[in-house]
């Protein structure tokens, strides 16, 4: 990579930040594409989380991915929010139009994007999603506009209801569960939690009970105990490599207007997690 004074900037703030894996992806779809961008982690803790979003607008950096812990926080910092985000109530890719910023959510339609890719529809389907955090209401805000039910379970049954409610007002299909036990009647099961993440984490849900031809989507992007139980029971699995690569490819096409090298973000990805 050749960065001279007209390189433009992009990158990511997080709190860790080692881990990820955006900056190889990124880096590789520039290069790919020829466009003199390159993209750099920054660890921003939370106590500088403002001042390094005033940096975005002081340094002319035309983009940033917001990820764990300041999707939230960083609302407050931005001059817009589409609307999307605003729905979500989380931020994580920024785009500096001339020193205004503008914070969209890509994860949401990544996660769309990549059931897409996979010949999977959700049109017409019993969806469920385990989990209420950010990940589970970005995928949430575009299943239900497409799907015939959306049920909601989690283990804190406020935060469960309050997104239901939220997403009921998108569409009236969604409704709450406290037990799932009944796993057989949904096309398609939706893991947003972080079990399985570590392997002596509890299975989810009772993977006994799923059947050949149900669709089961871990956001989780490596492959868990629970897509390989899956697997055998001859399900379509889904992992969260796609909703990783396809929120990198949205926030992509925001900051440079182009088109993603899609086979070559992925190609980086799967290196990466040795898929
Ligand atoms: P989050 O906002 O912290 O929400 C996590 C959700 O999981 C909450 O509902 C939480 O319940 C529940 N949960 C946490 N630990 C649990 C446990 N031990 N047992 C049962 N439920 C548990 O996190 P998030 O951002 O939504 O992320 C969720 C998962 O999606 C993570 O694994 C993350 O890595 C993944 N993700 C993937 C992508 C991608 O691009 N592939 C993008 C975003 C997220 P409580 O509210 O009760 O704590």
């Amino acid at each position: 990579m050749n960065i001279s004074g007209k390189t433009t900037i992009t990158g990511i703030f997080g709190y860790p930040i080692g881990h990820t894996l955006s900056p190889a992806m990124q880096n590789a779809a520039f290069e790919a594409t020829g466009l003199d961008y390159c993209y750099v982690p920054f660890l921003v803790h939370p106590d500088g989380l403002e001042n390094a979003v005033k940096a975005i607008r002081s340094m002319n950096i035309r983009g940033i991915n917001i990820t764990v812990p300041h999707k939230e926080k960083v609302l407050q910092f931005l001059d817009e929010i589409s609307e999307e985000a605003t729905f979500i109530g989380a931020v994580n890719t920024i785009v500096n139009m001339d020193g205004k910023l503008i914070g969209f959510n890509t994860d949401g339609r990544g996660f769309m994007k990549s059931l897409d890719e996979s010949g999977i529809s959700v049109k017409d389907k019993d969806i469920l999603i385990i989990g209420a955090g950010g990940a589970a209401r970005a995928a949430g805000y575009y299943l239900c506009m497409e799907a015939r039910s959306l049920t909601l379970y989690g283990r804190t049954q406020s935060k469960v209801e309050k997104l239901a409610g939220d997403l009921t007002k998108v569409r009236n299909i969604v409704s709450t569960v406290n037990d799932i036990s009944d796993i057989e009647h949904f096309h398609i099961i939706i893991n947003a939690t972080p079990l399985g993440l570590k392997s002596d984490d509890p299975l989810p849900f009772d993977v006994n009970r799923l059947s050949p031809g149900q669709t089961v989507c871990d956001l989780i992007y490596k492959e868990t105990r629970l897509l390989k139980e899956a697997s055998i029971k001859r399900c379509n699995v889904i992992n969260g490599l796609g909703m990783l690569l396809w929120q990198g490819a949205l926030a992509f096409e925001l900051w440079t207007g182009k088109m993603p090298p899609i086979e070559v973000m992925r190609s980086v990805l799967e290196k990466s997690t040795h898929y």
